[in-house]
């Protein structure tokens, strides 16, 4: 089956090195309310972050994932023009954020049969107007507890990738929910390894990690530069912690970065202040910093290469 991508429809072999979850633009509900953040001017911010995603070019990265939802900004016209310009190949998603950070009105007014037929026409016929197909569907849960907004979303969200044949991939707040997200998917006749459960590495968990695993489900360590949540030692151990228990191939790695803010950045302030308190958050953290270290600590080039390479590619293709 084929993968719908901003460069067309793409077979799973032919993605290459791929970073799994990563934000071109960001923008949370209300973000303009904030007048004291510095305005979104299009053309500089298209320039930034084109500059930050041709450093991939060097690492062989081919395709990047950005799991944006509806409700955050997103822009799939400005991702269309950064995959254009740079040829890394970005994936969008439908599907709608968790109850508590998202824009929950509309959808929480509709049967979960509407929000079906939502997702499905933009993975069939595209986003809005641009033609722009989604190629994953995201689900989210909040910290804890999932409501009944975010399992109905969920519930959509399944029946949508079923009908499609699209993955899904999730956001989780603090390693909590992992299991009622493989709970609710699989009750949708889902296979539990058409779901890559995101952010497990949001604590030192290996048995919250593994427990996942042995599900079926794909693991995220995917905030790696992260360090206010986590610290990257933990991330790195965990990751080796998997291979040794044999879940090399259910490992997807990345860092969550946001390349583009719209207002300001909840819990830092201003978009600039991030580089003072998460130095490592950028593209090129896991090439630069952390896969040099993992080969210090024993993990082979090949289990890595498989993981940035193998192992999407096998997400993509149902394996
Ligand atoms: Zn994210």
């Amino acid at each position: 089956m084929k993968i719908n991508t901003l460069l067309g429809a793409r077979a799973p072999e032919e993605l290459g090195r791929t970073l799994i979850h990563e934000h071109v633009l960001i923008g949370y509900p209300g973000w303009f309310m904030d007048n004291r953040m510095p305005p979104f001017i299009r053309a500089e911010a298209l320039d930034r972050v084109v500059d930050a995603f041709q450093a991939l070019h060097a690492y062989g990265v081919k395709t990047v994932v950005d799991p944006c939802p509806m409700d955050l900004g997103r822009d799939v016209e400005f991702n269309a023009e950064v995959s254009q310009r740079t040829g890394i190949n970005l994936i969008c998603t439908t599907g709608g954020y968790f109850e508590a950070q998202g824009i929950p009105f509309t959808l929480d007014h509709l049967e979960v049969e509407a929000i079906v037929e939502i997702f499905v026409r933009e993975i069939e016929d595209g986003i809005g107007k641009s033609g722009i197909k989604a190629g994953l569907i995201k689900i989210a849960t909040g910290d804890g507890k999932v409501s009944a907004y975010e399992r109905k979303l969920l519930t959509a969200g399944a029946r949508a990738a079923r009908l499609t044949g699209v993955r899904l991939l999730s956001h989780t707040e603090n390693c909590t929910c992992g299991h009622d997200q493989i709970d609710i998917v699989t009750g949708e006749d889902v296979a539990p390894r058409h779901l890559l459960v995101g952010h497990c590495c949001g604590k030192d968990d290996h048995a919250y990690q593994v427990s996942l695993a042995q599900r079926g489900a794909y693991v995220g360590f995917d905030r790696f530069g992260i360090e206010i949540f986590n610290s990257d030692a933990a991330r790195m151990k965990n990751v080796q912690q998997m291979i040794d228990a044999g879940f090399r191939d259910q490992v997807l790695v990345s860092h969550d970065t946001v390349n583009c803010w719209l207002g300001g950045v909840p819990g830092i302030g201003s978009p600039d202040q991030v580089k003072d308190i998460v130095p490592n958050w950028k593209l090129t953290h896991l090439f630069e910093n952390i896969f040099p270290r993992l080969r210090e600590m024993g993990v082979r080039a090949e289990d890595l290469d498989h993981i940035l390479t193998e192992n999407p590619r096998r997400y993509f293709a149902g394996l």
